[in-house]
């Protein structure tokens, strides 16, 4: 469904991404780990349209749309859960939803209200509160949710996990496999390696904005070498 070909990124002079390939089938869910500063989020900003690629190709089922904007690559059916969240801290969490679901008829964005609230029952509960009122766990559900109200093809996701007390970590990751259960195709940049390999049916390893490595999360699990020299020691 998406592939990443020979993708370069520059911030002035530095090139944050250099060359990197990878690709993601329809249904998978594909993990991007490594250290700080590996040039993640950078490859995910590059396929959303928030960044505009030196060189390099973005194909979403073989058509070239390296360098469309983000509204293009929304409709095109790509979402992007940003890290940070970057939610309106003052729309109450509907209105938040209400707006992302701008592609959508206005029935559809109803219907997806009601899926959202389902899928993430604490939203439902607090429809009606500002997003700048609710805990870190909430934001991030609610930021997750937002993308999802397009109904993508494939949602990215930039360290979904970051910053969460350990009982919503599991929430996170409990909530990557349920949308893999039910077909989501997920790109996801994680810090978190060991759960993210466990849950992941594929992963690239990141390192000095080149991707150093890649194979099934199984596989790279059991690469204790792997650990050692990019994703600090294992657990
Ligand atoms: P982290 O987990 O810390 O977010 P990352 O793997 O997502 O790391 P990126 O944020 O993509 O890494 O950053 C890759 C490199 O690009 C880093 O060296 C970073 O300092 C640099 N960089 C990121 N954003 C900018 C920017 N706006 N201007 C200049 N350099 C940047």
């Amino acid at each position: 469904m998406l592939a990443i070909e020979s993708l370069t990124t520059r911030y002035g002079s530095i090139a944050a991404l250099r060359s990197a390939s990878l690709r993601v089938g329809a249904g998978e869910v594909v993990g991007v780990i490594g250290p700080n500063g590996a040039g993640k989020t950078t490859l995910l900003n590059s396929v959303a349209g928030l960044l505009n690629p030196a060189a390099g190709r973005v194909l979403l089922d073989g058509g070239d749309v390296t360098g469309a904007p983000p509204d293009r690559m929304l409709r095109a059916g790509v979402a992007l859960v940003p890290e940070h969240r970057r939610l309106f801290a003052d729309l109450t969490v509907r209105e938040n939803l209400l707006v992302a679901g701008i592609t959508a008829t206005a029935r559809q964005r109803a219907e997806r209200l009601e899926e959202m609230a389902e899928l993430f029952p604490v939203l439902g509960d607090r429809r009606e509160t500002p997003a700048g009122y609710l805990s870190g766990g909430e934001a991030q559900q609610l930021a997750i949710a937002r993308a999802l109200m397009s109904a993508p093809r494939i949602l990215l996701m930039d360290e979904p996990s970051l910053g969460l007390a350990p009982a919503l970590v599991d929430l996170v990751f409990d909530l990557i496999g349920r949308l893999a259960a039910a077909g989501h195709t997920l790109l996801v940049v994680e810090q978190n390696a060991h759960r993210m390999l466990a849950a992941c049916d594929r992963a690239y390893i990141m390192r000095s904005g080149e991707i150093a490595t890649e194979g099934t999360g199984r596989e790279l699990l059991e690469r204790s070498d792997l650990f050692d020299t990019y994703l600090g020691p294992a657990e």
